[in-house]
């Protein structure tokens, strides 16, 4: 269904208005110079630090005859204002903070998030809840993001559906698929005709698939990846590490090997469990997906949501199961 978009009149990009030769016009090429970008069509990939490695993202404009569509706004956004300035509304793949940090240099910007995700853009009690971390976790990252992200919330987010689609003029449309897992919300937004998928957090990163937050789950997440293999497509552009993928058999290998990681982690705790029975907060201490020495506010939150859902589908599938004493045991 197309979605109910009044574009206001196309202003005009920074190219058409800057005058060649010196003063500002030399100091704003000379800033969106130093950004790696690339050309797809009508969408330009502009990369943030590090390929938009956390903290930073990956930054996408998709300009149509009638109307210009930002997704998300990490932190590169803040280094290409007169890209922000031509945008006639910002799409969000998902509520992350990191895909937000841009946000508070567009706030009069029609912003639109899947419906499942609205409740976490619109408040700071919505995004603790989407968050899900314990309440002193909760108030230590508010204040870090404040100051890392900008964050603000948007009370004003409209929220999309799956399969919405934005038609931004001369035969460009956006189309929203829903892809749950990350977040509850979380979509790729696909650009038609050009076959491009921005595929936000699916970042096929090393790391793996991160489903550590309350709205994350982890049997949507592999259903979500299934559903990725099935479309055909031709570019994918994730928000980090690894940038734009191009060609179908490349991008199959990344999302299998990223798609592997969920079985690993499944059988790395069934082996902390070979040496005996084991209670959540034991398995917590442990780590399943970060390394000992890592540190960030809420590593230990999603380990735990992260091994409840890994201890649930093993549960399910009659490998483990809770013994009387609290504690977890192999079948
Ligand atoms: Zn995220």
């Amino acid at each position: 269904m197309a979605a109910a978009l009044a574009p206001r009149p196309r202003r005009q990009g920074v190219q058409d208005v800057t005058p060649r030769g010196g003063g500002a016009g030399a100091y704003r090429r000379a800033m969106n110079d130093a950004i790696p970008t690339m050309r797809f069509g009508p969408v330009t990939v502009h990369f943030g630090e590090k390929n938009g490695k956390y903290p930073d993202g990956n930054q996408l404009v998709v300009r149509g005859a009638e109307a210009t569509a930002i997704f998300d706004t990490p932190q590169v956004a803040g280094r290409i204002p007169q890209v922000l300035a031509e945008a006639d509304l910002a799409l969000l793949g998902h509520v992350h903070e990191d895909h937000m940090a841009g946000l508070h240099l567009v706030p009069g910007l029609p912003l639109h998030v899947h419906e499942a995700d609205a409740a976490a853009v619109r408040s700071w009690e919505g995004m603790a809840r989407h968050y899900g971390y314990d309440e002193a976790v909760l108030a230590a990252l508010r204040r870090k993001i404040e100051v890392q992200f900008h964050y603000r919330p948007r009370p004003d987010a409209i929220a999309y559906v799956d399969g919405q689609v934005w038609d931004l003029g001369g035969g460009v449309r956006v189309r929203a698929l829903h892809l749950p897992g990350h977040t509850a919300g979380h979509s790729a937004l696909i650009v038609e005709p050009e076959d491009l998928a921005f595929i936000g957090d699916i970042d096929l990163s090393g790391f793996g698939p991160y489903y550590g937050d309350a709205s994350s789950d982890l049997a949507a997440f592999r259903r979500s990846l299934a559903r990725l293999t099935e479309l055909p497509l031709r570019v994918w552009v994730t928000s980090h590490h690894k940038g734009v993928v191009t060609g179908r058999a490349k991008f199959l290998a990344l999302l299998q090997a990223y798609a592997a990681c969920l079985d690993e982690r499944s059988e790395r705790l069934l082996q902390r469990l070979q040496d005996g029975p084991r209670t959540l907060a034991e398995l917590v201490q442990q780590r399943l997906l970060y390394p000992p020495e890592a540190e960030e506010l809420w590593i230990d939150s999603a380990e735990r949501r992260t091994i409840t859902l890994h201890l649930a589908e093993l549960h399910e599938a009659g490998r483990v199961f809770l013994q009387e004493d609290g504690r977890w045991a192999r079948a």
